[in-house]
């Protein structure tokens, strides 16, 4: 089997890891020469709507899917025509919209912080005068990693939010007082059958995910799941899918989905009977999906700017690390660790070594 892949950074890279061991070959579209991925398949390096280069990724492929999702929906469209093409384009088009998104889960009775469109400074006063502040302003396309962001603490900050943000349509939403954050990743087959692993606890730090812990046991899982499913269902989606939320005392809001493999759900290679990445291309091309249960506790720490000891690192058990073979920058996500144990006790002390060798750059926001 040949999976096209359109982006090939270190999701593709994972993506072709899992799927080579299952025989699949790969194919990336990517405008970058030095993407991670390239060097497990064929890298068409070009920009991700340019039509010539979408044609022959989706001649050379049996399958294609996303590892990124701000993609053109005329080229999904098109790549869609010429080869089946996973998620589709409602679920892309859902998914890079934070406002198209917000709008789903409000149809779908998913509970949402209070949220408005805003279209230039003028609605955004009006917006304020509405709901007050605190606020969390953010660009409804191309976001991520806490970029394309403004919190409004005061009525000082709101001057220029419009311009600072590059006079792009925005949403403004209350500020929520979470307890927590938590993701959860389903994947989802043609036929509709749906697992779900573990909801995860992250902590982000400067905007960026620091780490993820799956959490069998936390009693939000059956209603993450229940929100998991139902916007899979509605977006007829096939394919990994996460969903981050924020948790307030025993009620979750929903705050953004990801139509793909996801930061919150790596640790699931070493710590899942099957990984999403495995579980992704099976259900793409069309295989049985493998289990989500949890082999033993584990959890995810990133990488990001900067690389610890490796020595030291791998001197500790439990240690899985992933390199992802890219040039260290502040603030770039360059590799991870899965932690596992036997026991969560044991898996909190790995954890504490693990922190102290960690040296990551987070770089300004
Ligand atoms: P996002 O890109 O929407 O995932 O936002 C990045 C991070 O900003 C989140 O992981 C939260 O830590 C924080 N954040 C986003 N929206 C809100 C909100 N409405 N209230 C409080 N914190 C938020």
């Amino acid at each position: 089997m040949r999976v096209g892949i359109v982006g090939a950074g270190q999701l593709g890279r994972m993506l072709a890891q899992a799927g080579s061991r299952l025989g699949m070959q790969f194919n990336f579209l990517d405008p970058s020469h030095e993407a991670c991925a390239a060097e497990f398949g064929k890298l068409i390096c070009t920009t991700y709507g340019d039509a010539e280069g979408l044609f022959q990724l989706a001649e050379q492929s049996d399958f294609i899917t996303f590892e990124f999702e701000n993609v053109p929906p005329r080229a999904v469209e098109r790549l869609a025509m010429q080869t089946p093409t996973q998620p589709g384009a409602l679920a892309l088009a859902t998914a890079r919209d934070r406002w198209a998104e917000k709008t789903l889960f409000q149809q779908l009775d998913i509970p949402v912080a209070e949220v408005r469109k805003v279209d230039s400074q003028e609605e955004l006063a009006a917006v304020v005068a509405k709901l007050g502040l605190p606020l969390i302003c953010k660009t409804r396309t191309l976001g991520y990693d806490g970029k394309g962001q403004k919190r409004l603490l005061q009525e000082s900050d709101l001057a220029n939010t419009f311009s600072e943000l590059g006079e792009v349509p925005l949403i403004a939403e209350r500020m929520v007082n979470f307890s927590q954050e938590v993701s959860i990743i389903a994947v989802r087959n043609h036929e509709g059958e749906v697992r779900c692993y573990p909801l995860a606890i992250n902590e982000h730090r400067r905007g960026i995910l620091h780490s993820s812990t799956p959490a069998p046991e936390h009693p939000l899982n059956s209603m993450a799941q229940s929100y998991i499913m139902a916007t899979m269902d509605a977006l007829h989606y096939v394919g990994v899918m996460a969903f981050e939320f924020f948790a307030v005392d025993d009620q979750l809001l929903a705050n953004e989905i990801a139509p793909r493999v996801h930061n919150s759900g790596h640790w699931s290679i070493e710590g899942s009977e099957c990984s999403q990445f495995e579980n992704h291309l099976r259900a793409l091309c069309d295989l049985p999906l493998g289990s989500t249960l949890s082999r033993e506790p584990s959890c995810l720490l990133n990488l990001i700017g900067a690389r610890p000891d490796y020595q030291a690192l791998l001197a500790i058990p439990g240690v899985h690390l992933h390199d992802y073979g890219k040039q260290a920058r502040p603030g770039r996500k360059i590799g991870h660790i899965t932690l596992t144990a036997s026991n969560s006790a044991l898996l909190n002390e790995r954890r504490h070594q693990v922190e102290e060798l960690l040296v990551n750059d987070l770089g300004d926001l």
